[in-house]
């Protein structure tokens, strides 16, 4: 099959990968569309020091598994493979299984591919309300309502979003639907534009420079090395800041001002699936704005350079269709 690998440092598309082969467990499922992540990006930068086919975000359909009543349906996936049988397991931690693999992340093969294995228990079948564009989305808006599930917000409250990118714009969405005052803070007058068509508050970084500390809770969705930095300049003391941004190299910080101002750092990653298909399915969130492009696999080097270039929307989709 075709496939987009990444391989000590350099991403190639191989004609002739070796179709996975689904274990006990497993579902066969065929890639229909799949999403370049930051996390790809910051993957082939030596973040994890992953080697293989790279790729997590993905809707397709079940070509084999053991129950019958499985194949045909059109499905995403939750990215991590846990053990199942260790105390982290046993708790309700999956994706913290220490021995845990994750999807074009972690010792297993991912999405950039025409087809890819995962648990049947990780798949969720998709609604026909949502389209395969919407579907794709749904690991990264599970990873934005996991803050939801992490810090209550409550409709008095003032929470701003660090970053106008993919990550940026889904975090500012499911925030919303709190009842919280959210506000974008981006670089990017055109994307910035997109969200205030949609009732939503968004300014450019400059303009915060003299607003001092005063929201009481900032996510760090900039994917920058410096967002911690820029986190901790809007917090207010005994504010909370939630960190989205994986990045290959961080830029240090000073620990001692969060104890002095008593901030909560909050480290946050993968989310509720069933919360994002509800969203996605009662349209609540609007992700086809994200979409700058779409590119057949073949093109998936091409489409990998593209995405560290800015755009004037975030996401760029790769089709096996
Ligand atoms: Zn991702
Ligand atoms: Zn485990």
């Amino acid at each position: 099959m075709k496939a987009l690998v990444l391989d000590g440092g350099t991403v190639r598309l191989e004609e002739r990968w070796p179709s996975p082969s689904p274990k006990h467990g497993e579902a066969l499922v065929r890639v229909t569309l799949a999403g370049i992540c930051n996390t790809d990006l910051e993957l082939a930068r030596g973040y994890m020091g992953f080697s293989g086919v790279l790729g997590h975000e993905f809707v397709g359909v079940v070509e084999r598994a053991q129950d019958p009543e499985l194949i045909g349906k059109r499905v995403v996936g939750e990215i991590n493979l846990a053990c199942g049988e260790c105390a982290y397991c046993r708790d309700g931690l999956k994706n913290h299984c220490p021995t845990r693999t994750v999807l074009g992340i972690l010792g297993k093969d991912g999405a950039f591919a025409e087809y890819l294995t995962l648990p049947v228990e990780n798949l969720h079948e998709v609604p026909s309300s949502i389209s395969d564009e919407e579907a794709v989305f749904t690991e990264p808006l599970a990873a934005a309502f996991q803050i939801t599930r992490q810090i209550v917000i409550t409709p008095s409250m003032k929470v701003a979003v660090l970053g106008d990118g993919k990550l940026g714009f889904l975090a500012a969405q499911a925030l919303q639907l709190t009842g919280g005052d959210v506000m974008v803070v981006g670089h990017h007058p055109e994307r910035l534009e997109i969200l205030s068509r949609r009732g939503m508050r968004a300014v450019l970084e400059s303009e915060t420079a003299e607003w001092g500390r005063r929201f009481d809770v900032v996510v760090d969705a900039t994917g920058s090395s410096s967002g911690l930095e820029s986190a901790y300049r809007l917090v207010k003391p005994r504010g909370k800041i939630a960190l989205k941004t994986t990045v290959a190299k961080r830029e240090p910080f000073d620990l001692n001002r969060l104890v002095i101002d008593e901030v909560t750092l909050v480290g946050s990653r993968c989310g509720p699936f069933d919360a994002a298909l509800l969203a996605l399915a009662r349209k609540a969130v609007d992700v086809k704005p994200l979409i700058s492009r779409t590119m057949p696999l073949s093109e998936g080097v091409e489409a990998m350079r593209l995405a560290v270039t800015p755009m004037k929307a975030p996401k760029i989709l790769l089709s096996m269709r």
